[in-house]
């Protein structure tokens, strides 16, 4: 709605310019400046909801979170994610990349046979998806989306964007892929080399509380290094316990809307649990 009206306002300004009645350049400058910000934002911080509903958060009363990995499968590290959940009530969700589903098989089925639940993040991670068109994006999504049905029978409906960024493209070619775009609520900035276990957990702490929807990596987007979350996992899992929150596949929250930032997540009766 924000970017509909804004948009219309800055064209109808213009408009008004063009044949004599708008205001002055410098003002229409300024409109358009505002304009560019507010749009940008609406990429970069997709809990905005600028282009379309975007799950970013559990329902709250459960004592539930979501663990999300993306960027992989990976043969070794999305592996050590896997151990560190082994032998834990806790289940994640992961964001796959088409292409390494192909290299990677058998990592697949390993995260379907360990319980937990298969999403897509595109089928080569794009960083110029903020510039792509909604076909494009559709086509990236079904690619990814086929490449996984194709090894474990099992459709994934759930979308993250590559890099995060949320564009009137993404949210067109997802409805017209049929999935459902997810965002985040905590994320530990875990992607990028260098960073520490240390640092994952200061970040993800800040965002920790009942609902929340938590954005980490399994694998490097392209290099081969260790995304610092997996060093960070085991004592993420024990902060979860101690706080008496269980991480669940996002396939257990009510994905439909519901959750959207526009809507109130409906209160969840204490004991009642989808366990
Ligand atoms: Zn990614």
């Amino acid at each position: 709605m924000a970017f509909l009206l804004s948009t219309t306002g800055v064209a109808a300004l213009w408009g008004a310019r063009l044949i004599g009645v708008g205001p002055s350049i410098f003002a229409l400058a300024l409109a358009s400046f505002a304009w560019g910000v507010l749009v940008t934002s609406g990429v970069f911080f997709p809990w905005l909801e600028m282009y379309g509903p975007v799950v970013c958060r559990g329902p709250q009363g459960g004592h539930q979170v979501a663990l999300t990995f993306d960027d992989g499968p990976h043969p070794q590290t999305t592996r050590k994610v896997l151990a560190a959940l082994a032998g834990t009530r806790h289940r994640a969700t992961f964001f796959v990349l088409g292409n390494k589903v192909r290299q990677h098989p058998e990592v697949v089925l390993a995260i379907r046979e360990a319980g937990h639940v298969l999403a897509l993040h595109g089928d080569v991670h794009d960083r110029l998806h903020s510039f792509r068109g909604p076909w494009r994006v559709r086509n990236e999504i079904l690619r990814a989306q086929a490449a996984v049905e194709a090894i474990t029978g099992f459709k994934p409906t759930l979308f993250r964007p590559p890099v995060g960024h949320t564009t009137p493209a993404t949210m067109l070619g997802a409805r017209m892929a049929g999935v459902t775009p997810i965002g985040w609520s905590a994320r530990g900035y875990d992607g990028m080399k260098g960073r520490t276990p240390e640092a994952v957990l200061r970040e993800v702490e800040r965002s920790l509380r009942d609902g929340a929807l938590i954005l980490l990596h399994d694998a490097a987007e392209r290099d081969d290094f260790e995304p610092a979350s997996i060093g960070a996992l085991p004592e993420l899992l024990r902060r979860l316990d101690a706080r008496g929150l269980t991480s669940v596949t996002l396939d257990r929250w009510p994905l439909d809307g519901e959750l959207s930032a526009r809507s109130v997540p409906p209160a969840r009766i204490p004991g009642e649990s989808r366990e």
